[in-house]
């Protein structure tokens, strides 16, 4: 592993970048030299809380895509495995994103030779929803009035049209249940170290980007892009690499306080007993990839009208997937029209599988889950 400092060369990508434009820049060359097919980003939608992955294939396209969107928690590993197993793809990942890559390459899903994977550190995402409510309520400020959005130094910082800034402490915001979702604030992966590059503002100084060097495949790309002369780079003070690594772990902290004291044990037969059988937690999970032979889908699951599945079948099969599987991305809770806390209750399993076997979804290296089937790997 190895650190440095990088920045655009190109003052417009420079301009539009989060940092330093490096992440953008990186995928410029690329596309330029025809080594990819094409990038997934993601890029404003109607408005900044709309993050819509986007499959680039033309670099002058790529500065509509630069920037971090922080109400996006937008999840990018079942699009490669559904729609660009075939293709030659560079990608941006949150850690989530990446533990989801990950655990789909292991299943044959995604080819790992085939895929560049830009990672973002991430200290966490917020709902769409909730981020538009918040700065309604916090900042006095119509959500549509706001031109971008950051997270800093603990804060929520808007910026509005006219050019002002307001910002708010994320503690405060979560204290009264807005702010990260909830798996983002007990998530303790906030450095994508699986990821061929993991980048980030922790670290680095104005106008540039941080960038942690994860594999020979990372190192070429910070080289190519330097040769190509869209990059330019520099070797990071050691202060700033330690401090990086102080606030990762304050961080972690942080988060496994929350696991602790925010998000107690709950009854998963009380929350179980809620769901209505719509089956958008197993549509919408990265990780569940065999759908057109779930087992949910055999004639002796099928519901009676207006009824709801037995929730120790239904849930049962799930959980004795996700136990091994469950990369804690939240996004079952986003889509649940019930609030189950799905996720908080694999992850709640996940982590006593983690006990028992030492296996974390998505982090350990390339080994498969202790449980994970043979049959399934033929399939
Ligand atoms: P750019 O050149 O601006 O390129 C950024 C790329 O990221 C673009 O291609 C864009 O499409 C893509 N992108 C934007 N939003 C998302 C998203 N939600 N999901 C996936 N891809 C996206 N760094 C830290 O050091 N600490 C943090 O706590 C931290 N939290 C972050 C939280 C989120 C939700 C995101 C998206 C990023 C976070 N980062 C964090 C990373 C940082 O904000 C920059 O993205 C990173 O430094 C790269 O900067 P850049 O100028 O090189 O990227």
């Amino acid at each position: 592993m190895s650190y440095v400092l990088a920045k655009s060369q190109n003052d417009d990508i420079h301009n539009a970048g989060e940092c330093g434009g490096a992440v953008t820049s990186i995928f410029k060359y690329l596309l330029d030299e025809g080594l990819v097919d094409g990038v997934l980003a993601i890029k404003p939608g109607d408005d900044i809380y709309d993050g819509v992955p986007t499959f680039i294939t033309d670099s002058d396209d790529l500065i509509g895509a630069a920037g971090s969107y922080h109400c996006a928690p937008t999840m990018v590993g079942n699009i490669i495995q559904k729609y660009l197993y075939d293709k030659k793809v560079a990608v941006t990942v949150k850690p989530c994103d990446m533990r989801s890559i990950d655990e789909l390459i292991k299943r044959y899903k995604i080819k790992k030779e085939n895929i560049y994977t830009i990672g973002l550190n991430c200290g966490g995402t917020v709902s769409p929803i909730t981020g538009r409510k918040m700065i309604e309520l916090y900042y006095d400020v119509d959500p549509d009035d706001v031109e971008s959005e950051e997270i800093d130094k603990g804060q929520f910082i808007i910026e509005l049209k006219d050019g002002t800034e307001k910002g708010v402490k994320i503690h405060d915001l979560e204290m009264e249940g807005y702010g990260r979702r909830n798996n983002c604030q007990r998530c303790d992966v906030k450095i994508p170290r699986n990821a061929n590059i993991a980048c980030g503002n922790w670290g680095s100084q104005d106008g540039w980007t941080f960038i942690e060097i994860n594999d020979e495949k990372g190192q070429e790309l910070i080289d190519g892009a330097k040769n190509a002369g869209i990059l330019e780079t520099k070797s990071p003070a050691d202060p700033a690499v330690e401090g990086r690594l102080k606030v990762e772990g304050i961080m972690k902290k942080m988060a496994s306080k929350v696991q602790s004291v925010k998000y107690p044990l709950v009854s998963e037969m009380d929350e179980w007993n809620r769901c209505i059988g719509c089956y958008a937690c197993r549509d919408i999970c990265p990780i569940c990839w065999c759908c057109e032979n779930c087992e949910l889908n055999k004639d002796y699951f099928t519901l009676e009208e207006n009824s709801s599945p037995d929730p120790l079948a239904f849930q049962g099969v799930r959980l004795s997937h996700m136990s091994f599987s469950c990369v804690d991305c939240g996004q079952c809770d986003d889509v649940c029209p019930m609030d189950i806390p799905v996720s908080l209750i694999f992850d709640k399993l996940q982590k006593k599988y983690y006990e028992r076997t030492g296996y974390v979804a998505g982090v350990s290296d390339d080994v498969k889950p202790p449980l994970y089937s043979p049959e399934k790997t033929e399939l």
